[in-house]
């Protein structure tokens, strides 16, 4: 997997609205977005997959035409899901330019598998959205399926998890997910559809900004002419007006900086982080030692692991401290939970060992 994308001018900017509703909304959408300059691509999409009955479930092969006729008449290369083997098929057909495939089609590797055989000797660019739920291998397994079938232009795009805790977000962004998506992928391209992750439009410029200084390559954000009468995801579609201020607005930060008094500055701090970071594991370390020294003791005097009493105590005055520190609430949470985790985990194997 390459990274296909990497020429383009940041951000790269996907944008269309949530279903292609009519000629008029997707001709009339597409030429205000085209005045904007800023769009790299058009997106509709024309086969719908919702959750209940009932619900617009786009046009089909009509909406192609449409779509067909946008990128006549803007120039701008078109975007489309696809779900079934049939779709991909008529896509070629209208000459759809980028296909991407959803989130609820990514969870079943049967689907991939089928859409992977469907797309076998086109090249066309490929972009995979999250699964919906927070499964990093069933997306990898996705991208593999598809990069198989010859496809190199591929991209993922990051849309939100669902998660069983709901947030103040529709799809819950798991940012570590992505991040590691990046890590084992460094040349993949990962865009950011912060519309599907926020579900509403007030919160979409602070995703966005999120996603770019994470060194996410593009963003997907729907856009719609008139918002308000969208038959699906009206919530969060954005006027092609209301994107361009957001764009605008965005922050384009680079990885690194030419200036070397800089990147020395920065280089110094990295040491003194690494310094602390060694500090800190070599602390974890000495605590598990008592955390060991303490299990055996109470192994010996069978003495039960959790002592209620105890951890509460400890939680009230570690979080009374850091907090003094000026450590966030949230994460000296999860980092004495984390803690006290692993020294149960560790007096419980001390407990089940016979040979001690
Ligand atoms: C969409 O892009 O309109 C869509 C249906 O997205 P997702 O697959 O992320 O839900
Ligand atoms: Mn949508």
């Amino acid at each position: 997997m390459s990274n296909w994308l990497s020429a383009s001018s940041r951000p790269l900017l996907i944008s269309g609205p949530c279903s292609a509703e009519s000629r008029e909304q997707l001709i009339s959408t597409a030429d205000a977005l085209a005045k904007t300059g800023l769009v790299t691509a058009f997106r509709a999409g024309i086969w719908k997959p919702r959750t209940r009955l009932n619900s617009f479930e786009g046009h089909g092969e009509k909406a192609l035409s449409w779509i067909k006729e946008v990128k006549e008449k803007t120039g701008m290369p078109v975007a489309a899901e696809v779900a079934r083997p049939k779709h991909v098929e008529l896509c070629l057909k209208y000459d759809v330019d980028i296909i991407w495939i959803g989130a609820r089609s990514v969870v079943n590797p049967f689907s991939i598998q089928e859409l992977a055989e469907a797309l076998t000797n086109t090249n066309i660019p490929v972009l995979i959205k999250n699964p919906v739920n927070p499964d990093l291998q069933l997306w990898i397994g996705a991208l593999e399926r598809i990069n198989k079938a010859g496809i190199d232009k591929l991209a993922a795009i990051h849309r939100g998890f669902n998660t069983w805790n709901k947030t103040k977000y529709k799809n819950t962004p798991l940012w570590e997910i992505p991040i590691e998506l990046k890590r084992l992928f460094p040349k993949l391209p990962v865009i950011c559809d912060p519309s599907h992750i926020c579900g509403n439009r007030t919160m979409i410029k602070e995703v966005a900004q999120y996603a770019l200084d994470l060194d996410m390559d593009g963003l997907m954000i729907e856009s719609h002419i008139n918002p308000g009468k969208a038959l699906s995801d009206k919530n969060q579609q954005i006027t092609p007006i209301k994107l361009k201020k957001i764009i605008e607005k965005l922050q384009i930060r680079k990885t690194t900086s030419s200036e070397k008094e800089i990147t020395d500055t920065l280089a110094e701090l990295r040491r003194k982080i690494d310094m602390v970071d060694y500090k800190i594991l070599e602390a974890l370390t000495e605590r598990m030692n008592v955390v060991k020294n303490i299990g055996y003791l109470k192994k010996n005097n069978k003495i039960t692991i959790l002592q209620i009493k105890r951890w509460n105590n400890i939680i009230h005055n570690r979080k009374e401290t850091g907090l003094k520190l000026g450590i966030n609430k949230e994460f000296l949470n999860e980092l004495l939970n984390l803690i006290h985790k692993e020294a149960i985990n560790v007096q419980k194997r001390i407990m089940n060992d016979n040979n001690n």
